[in-house]
C-alpha cells in the first residue's frame, strides 16, 4: 500500500475516523481534502475518546504530519476551539504535526449566520444544514468572495480584501434577510482572536506533499461524509457543498498530481443518515429506536438522533462505484448482533418497476425498498479478532454484502476501539 484514500460509501458517519486512526500507523502524512467542521469523526484509542470535526484523524500518531488541504473550509474559530479541546485531553498539536494550506479559503463569521438565516427562511423546506456555514462558504469560494488562509500573512492586503467583502456581504445580510450588518471592528477582532491563532500552522502544503511523495513517504487522504452526500453524485440538493469522492482528493489536498493507489470505502453494516432528504430504507417507531440505541446513532457534531434502517445494497453499490473503491471496511457489524433476522434491501421499486440501479435524485422520493432477510447470529461478536472465529451467519452476512456491492471486504469492524477489527 502506498497512497490511499479513506472515503465514506453511504451518507456519512460510517466510521471513517476509526479506520484512519487504525491505518495511520502505516502512513506518514494524513490529509483532509474537503468539507469543514460540519460533521464529526469519533475516535477511541489509548489516548482517550475524541470527537474530531476539522482535525485530521492522524493527529494522535507521533511522527504523522496532518494537513488541512486547500479544499477544506477552514473555520479558524471552530478549528482553534477544537485544537484547544484536543490539547486539553493530552494530545500535542504543534506547527510540526498540523499544517494548514495557505491556499485553503477561510470560513468567515457571516457564513455561519447566513446558513441559519437561510434555513429559517426555508422553514419546512429546509435542507437540514448543520448551520456551520458550509454552503454559504463554498458558494462564496466559487464566487471568489472569501479570503485564502495565506492572506493572514499579509495584513494590509487582508484587511483591504475583508473591507471589500464586508461591503458586498452586508448588502445580502441587510437587504435580503433584514439582519444586522458586520463592521470592520468585528472582523479585526475576529482576525485577532482566531486568524492570528492559526497563522503558525500555515504553509505551502502542496510543496510538502510533493516532497513527501518524492521521498517515498505514504500519504493518506481522509474524506468527510459519504458518496451520497457528494455535491455532484449524491442526493442533490440534500448533499453537502463539496466533493466527498476519492477523485477529488488530489485537487483538494494541494497535490493535483497525487497518485492514489488504494481507495478504502467505509460501509456501515446498516444504514444511517443525518438531516433531511430521501432515505429509502428508513425505519420508524420501535424498530428504529432499537437500532438507534444499539448503534448509539446520535450525531457527533449536533447530537441529533440519526435516521436509521437496514443496509441498502442499491445505494451502497452505487456508492462503491462513485468512489471507485478497491477495498471495503465494513463497520459496526457488532451492532446487528441483537437481531434474530437481519433485513437487507436488495432492490428498489420505482414507479411500479423493480430496479437495482440507484435512481436519479428526483425519483428517490418515490422509491420503495424490497426487503429480504438473512439469519442473525444471536451472540456478542465484539471480542472476535479472526475471520474464522466469527459465527457462520455473520460471515454469510459479510459475504452477501461483498457479493452485492462487487468489492472485496478487507476489514470487518466489530467495535469502536482501535483494536476491534478483523482483517480478511
Ligand atoms: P465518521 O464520521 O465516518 O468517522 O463516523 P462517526 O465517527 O460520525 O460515526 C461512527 C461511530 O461509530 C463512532 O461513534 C465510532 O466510535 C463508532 N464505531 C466505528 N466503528 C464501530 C464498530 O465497528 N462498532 C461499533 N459499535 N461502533 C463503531
Amino acid at each position: 500500500m502506498s497512497n490511499c484514500a479513506i472515503v465514506g460509501i453511504n451518507w456519512g458517519d460510517e466510521g471513517k475516523g476509526r479506520m484512519v486512526d487504525l491505518l495511520t500507523e502505516k502512513f506518514n502524512v494524513v490529509v483532509r481534502y474537503q468539507g469543514g467542521g460540519n460533521a464529526g469523526h469519533t475516535v477511541i484509542n489509548e489516548k482517550g475518546k475524541f470527537a474530531l470535526h476539522l482535525l485530521p484523524s492522524g493527529i494522535f500518531r507521533d511522527g504523522v504530519i496532518n494537513i488541512l488541504g486547500n479544499g477544506v473550509a477552514v473555520d479558524a474559530e471552530s478549528l482553534w476551539n477544537e485544537i484547544e479541546a484536543v490539547r486539553a485531553q493530552g494530545v500535542a498539536i504543534t506547527p510540526e504535526n498540523l499544517k494548514i494550506s495557505d491556499r485553503a479559503s477561510l470560513l468567515l463569521p457571516w457564513h455561519r449566520e447566513l446558513d441559519s438565516l437561510e434555513e429559517a427562511r426555508l422553514a419546512d423546506k429546509k435542507y437540514g444544514s448543520t448551520k456551520q456555514g458550509i454552503a454559504p462558504f463554498y458558494s462564496d469560494k466559487y464566487q471568489k468572495k472569501t479570503v485564502m488562509a495565506g492572506e493572514l500573512l499579509y495584513p494590509d492586503h487582508l484587511f483591504s480584501h475583508l473591507a471589500d467583502l464586508l461591503e458586498w456581504k452586508n448588502l445580502t445580510l441587510t437587504g435580503v434577510y433584514g439582519a444586522k450588518p458586520y463592521t470592520m471592528e468585528q472582523m479585526t477582532e475576529w482576525v485577532k482572536n482566531y486568524g492570528e491563532k492559526i497563522k503558525p500552522f500555515l504553509c505551502d502544503t502542496g510543496e510538502l506533499l510533493q516532497n513527501a511523495q518524492k521521498n517515498g513517504k505514504r500519504i493518506l487522504f481522509e474524506a468527510q461524509l459519504g458518496s451520497l452526500r457528494d455535491l455532484d453524485y449524491g442526493i442533490y440538493p440534500y448533499t453537502t457543498s463539496s466533493n466527498t469522492t476519492a477523485a477529488y482528493a488530489p485537487i483538494g489536498s494541494g497535490f493535483p498530481g497525487a497518485r492514489i493507489d488504494e481507495v478504502i470505502g467505509v460501509v456501515k453494516a446498516y444504514s444511517t443518515c443525518v438531516g433531511e432528504g430521501p432515505f429509502t430504507c428508513e425505519w420508524f417507531g420501535k424498530e428504529a429506536e432499537e437500532l438507534r440505541e444499539a448503534g448509539f446513532e446520535y450525531g457527533a457534531k449536533t447530537g441529533r438522533p440519526r435516521r436509521v434502517g437496514p443496509i441498502d445494497f442499491v445505494a451502497t453499490r452505487y456508492g462503491v462505484e462513485v468512489q471507485a473503491a478497491t477495498n471495503i471496511a465494513l463497520t459496526k457489524l457488532d451492532v446487528l448482533s441483537y437481531m434474530k433476522k437481519i433485513p437487507i434491501c436488495t432492490r428498489y421499486i420505482v414507479n411500479g418497476k423493480e430496479t437495482d440501479r440507484f435512481p436519479f435524485p428526483a425519483l428517490l422520493a418515490e422509491a420503495k425498498p424490497v426487503i429480504e432477510y438473512m439469519d442473525g447470529w444471536g451472540c456478542d461478536i465484539s471480542k472476535v479478532r479472526r475471520w474464522e472465529d466469527l459465527p457462520e451467519a455473520a460471515r454469510r452476512y459479510v459475504e452477501a454484502v461483498e457479493k452485492a456491492i462487487g468489492c472485496h471486504i478487507g476489514y470487518v469492524s466489530v467495535g469502536p476501539e482501535r483494536e476491534s477489527i478483523i482483517l480478511r
